[in-house]
């Protein structure tokens, strides 16, 4: 038997973007611990926005591990916050009641600003650094600075270590400014990926006085927002598409646009303009290999004419609920018949 770290992770209480919250617990296993051995836990929800003070506990139950190559035989545990009675999901719980379906398949593109002093990394301390065009997958002290590609190569080995199914990093067009792919089967476990991903992050960048700065458009002026790009497919569109379908499904997004944006993110339409590799909030538009459209057609989607593959609605931003994000997504796409 051996003593297992185990970090039990929640999203809090507060609105209109939960923080990410943790505490270990210490039990004993003969190996690393599968969900099933896991047993749910406590917390003081007072504390977190999620129970008043007279009545104030929560519970914490268990729905995805990880393994924690940071610490001694540790595991990163995603929860789901429920009441007292461990059956009920709490108000704040919006995990519980999403739409899932293991035949879609997500791929969210997680942007965000590394941030020190009040400002993103490598700004100087007063102006601004040159005008953005060198810094996207850029190279070189003057492109990217000295530490931060140390913290996202590190934060990529830890999320691989993890059993998080990273495709890809990159240097983004803002100074001071990141990329992760995490690619997932299941609205469930790509979000709850992405989730842990944010987490590991977050703890990672302590060591160097560091933040990571989440908001969809931190920086006024000539300077890329952070999206989170919802790339998606159903085994439907990956394996019958069409023209019809699709256009029917483009048509469904359009006429819920609205529906969509409210789970996208907060503050979005700071950040959706039209300008900056965006659309407006209020428009809904799509287009092959457009990254001014909502919905990007990749060139793959519409070869040969059979509208096949994935689509990438390019509104959801860095600091949307990818529960609720694809949940929208699957939502849209059961409103569409399949011809
Ligand atoms: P870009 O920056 O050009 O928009 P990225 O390479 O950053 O593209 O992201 C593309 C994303 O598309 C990846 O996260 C990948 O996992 C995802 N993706 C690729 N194929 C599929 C698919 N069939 N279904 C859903 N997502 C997919
Ligand atoms: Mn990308
Ligand atoms: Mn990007
Ligand atoms: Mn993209």
């Amino acid at each position: 038997m051996a003593k297992y770290k185990l970090e039990y992770i929640w999203l809090d209480g507060y609105t209109p973007v939960p923080n990410l919250r943790s505490k270990t617990q210490v039990k004993e296993f003969a190996s690393f611990p599968n969900l099933e051995q896991l047993p749910m836990w406590g917390f003081d929800g007072s504390s977190t926005q999620q129970a008043e003070g007279r009545s104030s506990d929560c519970m914490l139950k268990p729905v995805a591990v990880f393994p924690d190559s940071t610490r001694k035989n540790g595991a990163l545990v995603m929860c789901e916050v429920m009441m007292p009675d461990g059956t009920t999901p709490h108000p704040s719980n919006g995990r519980a009641a999403i739409l899932d379906d293991p035949g879609a398949w997500f791929g969210f593109e997680q942007e965000y600003f590394l941030y020190q002093d009040g400002r993103p990394l490598g700004f100087p301390a007063d102006g601004f650094p040159a005008p953005q065009g060198p810094y996207y997958c850029g190279v070189g002290y003057k492109a990217v600075g000295d530490i931060a590609r140390q913290i996202v190569e590190e934060h990529l080995d830890l999320c691989l270590d993890a059993g998080i199914n990273h495709e890809g990093i990159n240097a983004e067009v803002a100074k001071g400014q990141w990329e992760f792919q995490i690619f997932g089967k299941g609205s469930k476990r790509c979000a709850d990926e992405i989730w842990v991903a944010r987490y590991i992050l977050n703890r990672l960048c302590e060591k160097y006085g560091i933040d990571v700065e989440y908001h969809c458009k931190p920086l006024k002026g000539d300077w890329n927002g952070s999206g989170m790009h919802a790339n998606f497919s159903t085994e439907y569109l990956r394996e019958k598409g069409g023209k019809a379908y699709f256009e029917a499904l483009m048509a469904a997004f359009g006429e819920h646009c609205e529906e969509h944006i409210a789970v996208y993110g907060p503050d979005n339409h700071l950040r959706l303009t039209g300008l900056h590799e965006t659309q407006s909030i209020d428009k809904f538009s799509y287009g092959v290999a457009d990254r001014g459209a909502s919905v990007r057609v990749p060139h793959s989607f519409v070869k040969d004419n059979k509208y096949q593959g994935y689509l990438e609605d390019r509104r959801p931003n860095s600091q949307g609920d990818p529960y609720q994000i694809a949940s929208r997504i699957l939502k849209t796409i059961s409103l569409v018949p399949k011809p």
